[in-house]
C-alpha cells in the first residue's frame, strides 16, 4: 500500500500523511472484511509504539476485530492492557489476524464472538470478559450496524431494529453491567460519530442513534462520577473501514470517500488510537462527559 506510515512522531503533512482519493469501487457483503480493502487500512501495525500507559489494564472492546476497534486494539496491547474482543462469527478470520499480530508480540487478546443484538449476550460478554481478564477497566463500545438508505421509506423495519439494538440498546445492556463491575478510575468510551452533531439524510437511522451515544455518554458521566468511573464519547469523520463499502455508503461516495473534510482524505483508524489511549489512560483523570472529534477539520459542535 502506498502511503503506509510507519512513524507517529516524524512532523508530516496531514493531508498527505495517508491514501487520498480517488478509491476505486470495492462493494463487499456485510459485516465487511479487512483483507478485501483496497488500499488497506492502516490500524498502526507499523507505527503505533506503546509507552506502558495502560500497564496491568484490562479492556474490553467491541468490534474489536476491524477498523477503528482493531487501532483501539493493537494501542492498548502495546501499552501493557491485556484486551478482550467482542465481533460477530464471520468475522473470525479479521479477529484471528488481530490475535496473531497481539500474541506474537507477547500481549493478550481474548476472542469473544457474538451479536449484540442479543441482550442476553451483551450481559454475558461483559461477566465473562471480566471473569476470563480478572477484572474490567476500560469498555470501549465500538461496535456499530450503519446502512445507507436514499430515503425514510427504504428503511425497513428490520434495518431499523437492527441498528437501533446494536448501537443504543447493546450499550445501555453492557454500560449497566459494566457499572456493576468497574472499579474507581475505570473508563467507558463511546463512539459516536461527526454525524451524532449532523445528520446526512442518507443515514437517518444511524445519524440518530450516533445522537442518542452523544446524550447518553454525557448523561452516564454524570452519574458514574459518584463511583469514579469517567464516561467519554470519540466521534470520528469518515474513516476507511469495512463499515463503509459494505453498504455504509454507496459505491459512488466510496469513490471520493473523505473528500469532502478540510483535509481532503478519510482518517485511517490508527489516527484514532491515541485519542482511545488519552481517554482510558489516568492522563485524562479530570475528563469526562468528553467527546473527542477526529474528524479531519469536520466541525462537531
Ligand atoms: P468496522 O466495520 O471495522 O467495525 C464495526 C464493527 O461492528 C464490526 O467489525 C462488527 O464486529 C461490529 N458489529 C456490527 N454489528 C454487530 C452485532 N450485531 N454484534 C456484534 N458486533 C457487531 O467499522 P468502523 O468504521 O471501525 O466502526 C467502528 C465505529 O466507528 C462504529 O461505532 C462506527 O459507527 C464509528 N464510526 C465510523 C466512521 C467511519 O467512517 N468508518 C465514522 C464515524 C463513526
Ligand atoms: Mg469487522
Amino acid at each position: 500500500m502506498t502511503n503506509r506510515n510507519t512513524s507517529l512522531t516524524t512532523m508530516t503533512d496531514p493531508r498527505s500523511q495517508y491514501p487520498q482519493p480517488p478509491f476505486d469501487k470495492q462493494p463487499q457483503d456485510k459485516p465487511g472484511f479487512t483483507d478485501k480493502m483496497d488500499p488497506r487500512p492502516d490500524h498502526g501495525e507499523e507505527s503505533y509504539v506503546g509507552s506502558g500507559r495502560l500497564q496491568g489494564r484490562k479492556a474490553l472492546i467491541t468490534g474489536g476485530d476491524s477498523g477503528i476497534g482493531r487501532a483501539a486494539a493493537i494501542a492498548y496491547a502495546r501499552e501493557g492492557a491485556a484486551v478482550t474482543i467482542n465481533y460477530l462469527g464471520e468475522e473470525e478470520t479479521d479477529a484471528q489476524t488481530l490475535k496473531q499480530l497481539i500474541e506474537g508480540e507477547g500481549g493478550t487478546l481474548n476472542l469473544m464472538p457474538g451479536d449484540l443484538r442479543d441482550k442476553g449476550f451483551c450481559r454475558a460478554l461483559v461477566k465473562e470478559a471480566e471473569q476470563v481478564m480478572g477484572g474490567l477497566d476500560i469498555l470501549v463500545i465500538n461496535a456499530a450496524k450503519q446502512v445507507m438508505q436514499e430515503s425514510i421509506q427504504d428503511i425497513s423495519d428490520e434495518q431499523f431494529d437492527d441498528t437501533v439494538k446494536t448501537n443504543i440498546y447493546a450499550m445501555f445492556y453492557m454500560s449497566q453491567e459494566a457499572m456493576k463491575r468497574m472499579p474507581a478510575g475505570a473508563s467507558i468510551i463511546n463512539v459516536t460519530s461527526v454525524l451524532g452533531y449532523e445528520p446526512v439524510p442518507g443515514l437517518l437511522d444511524y445519524s440518530m442513534t450516533k445522537f442518542a451515544i452523544r446524550g447518553f455518554t454525557q448523561g452516564l458521566a454524570k452519574q458514574a462520577a459518584e463511583k469514579g468511573i469517567r464516561v467519554n464519547g470519540i466521534a470520528p469523520g469518515p474513516f476507511w473501514t469495512p463499515l463503509q463499502p459494505s453498504g455504509g455508503q454507496d459505491q459512488e461516495s466510496i469513490k471520493e470517500f473523505g473528500k469532502q473534510t478540510p483535509f481532503g482524505r478519510p482518517g485511517q483508524p490508527v489516527e484514532c488510537a491515541p485519542a482511545f489511549v488519552l481517554l482510558a489512560s489516568q492522563e485524562a483523570s479530570y475528563m469526562t462527559g468528553e467527546t473527542i472529534g477526529i474528524t479531519g477539520g469536520m466541525i462537531t459542535s
